[in-house]
């Protein structure tokens, strides 16, 4: 029964002069969204509202479900939207929208006008009053609550008129292209995808580099995390994911430094080879899915020396989230499902049985030592040989 949405946002209400641009990449991001699902839309905006016009015929379930993927939207209103015609014709159309909406359940309402353009005929309050009487005469199940309604009509008066009393929850969030970018270390688990996902929210846009180690991590592997790059891009927009062939650097590592810190020692060349390609991206940070003590390489001391070589700012939305707090954001998201498929990531055959917990950095950098004959070299291969991938 709905042609039209209207589109409720958050805080980018709130960014003064600026808001333009914030308007503008979210009505690029519901373009994007919307491009993905049958039917012809046209997006819009008028005075802080946004509105989206069904053009073709089109499903309705599909169309929100895209529009919750797009972050910035708080509500999703559908509305019914219609011109002008005088106070009889509005009264004649809320009287149709409740009969839609409700059918013949017992529904109590008020009605909430809010009259934008000034010469309308009447006032918002004498909207409220007459347009309930109206609604009260002509429908039986119907009862006036102005504390606690079930349904509160909005009626809002701009160059056309807007009915609308469903509000249906969007992500929140501001729109992605207003903040930048950032590089991802995105892995087969079930953080990384969750931490992508949360400063993309945040308005961000993300790149991405996966370290890969054949033959010890199989294709499928690699397939695994292509794979949670696209459920993280329905919200984020294309994610450019870089898979670095990190093999010859673990063994190579593993070869040259005591085990116990093996783990801290790769994560190190993880952060340094990421931050190359974030750099080389124009990424203004790097993310991570750490938490604190997750595991021995997110101790505090851990997260200290993993964190030396980096100059770009690491962001860690995760840091303070239990595993099952960030369990449920991935099943709210849809990554989830993925993301327990049990095919190795490199980080999980390289384990030491007992790493170290406290790394100290001057022992680590003495260690780091013994690879100097060639992890430049190294380096550089890894990088020249990376695959990068443009996910959609
Ligand atoms: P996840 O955190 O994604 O569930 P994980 O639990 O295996 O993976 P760790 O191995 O401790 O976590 O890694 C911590 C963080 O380091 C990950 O959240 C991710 O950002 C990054 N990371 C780990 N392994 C890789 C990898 N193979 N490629 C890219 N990034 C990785
Ligand atoms: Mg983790």
């Amino acid at each position: 029964m709905y042609k039209a949405f209207l589109i409720k946002y958050g805080e980018i209400g709130t960014k003064g002069k600026n808001r333009y641009l914030f308007e503008d990449a979210l009505c690029r991001q519901i373009r994007r969204a919307l491009k993905k699902i049958d039917g012809e839309f046209a997006v819009s905006k008028e005075q802080g509202r946004i509105y989206v016009e069904a053009l073709s015929e089109f499903d309705y379930e599909e169309a929100v479900s895209a529009l919750q993927t797009v972050f910035g939207i708080l509500w999703i209103c559908p509305m019914m939207q219609i011109e002008d015609n005088g106070f009889d014709d509005l009264a004649a159309n809320a009287i149709e929208y409740m009969k839609k909406v409700y059918g013949d359940k017992p529904v109590t309402f008020k009605v909430k006008a809010r009259r934008a353009r000034k010469n309308y005929e009447k006032n918002s309050m004498e909207i409220n009053m007459d347009l309930g009487e109206r609604l009260l005469e002509a429908l039986p199940n119907v009862s006036v609550d102005v504390h606690n309604p079930d349904a509160e009509l909005n009626v809002e008066i701009r160059n056309k008129i807007n009915i609308y009393s469903e509000f249906i929850k969007g992500p929140g969030g501001m729109p992605v292209g207003t903040n930048g970018k950032a590089t991802l270390l995105l892995s087969g688990g079930i953080d990384s995808p969750v931490a992508g996902y949360m400063i993309a929210k945040r308005g961000v846009i993300i790149d991405a580099v996966y370290f890969h180690a054949p033959p010890y991590t199989s294709d499928r592997a690699k397939q695994k995390v292509i794979d949670l790059a696209k459920e993280v891009a329905v919200y984020s927009g294309p994610i450019n994911l870089h898979i670095v062939n990190f093999t010859d650097i673990q063994l190579y590592i593993y070869d040259q430094c005591p085990h116990d810190e093996l783990t801290i020692i790769m994560r190190r060349y993880m952060m340094k080879i990421a931050e190359y390609f974030a750099i080389k991206e124009e990424s203004l940070g790097l993310i991570t899915g750490e938490s604190i003590g997750q595991v021995a390489s997110q101790t505090m001391h851990s997260l200290a020396v993993t964190n030396e070589v980096c100059t770009l700012p690491v962001m860690r939305p995760l840091i303070g989230f239990d595993k099952q707090d960030i369990i449920d954001i991935s099943q709210q998201i849809g990554t989830f499902e993925t993301s327990i498929l049990p095919f190795e990531d490199c980080c999980t055959i390289f384990v030491a049985k007992h790493p170290v917990t406290k790394p100290n950095l001057k022992a680590i950098k003495r260690s780091e030592l013994k690879l100097r004959e060639k992890i430049d070299e190294m380096v550089k291969v890894a990088i020249d040989t990376t695959e990068t991938i443009w996910i959609d």
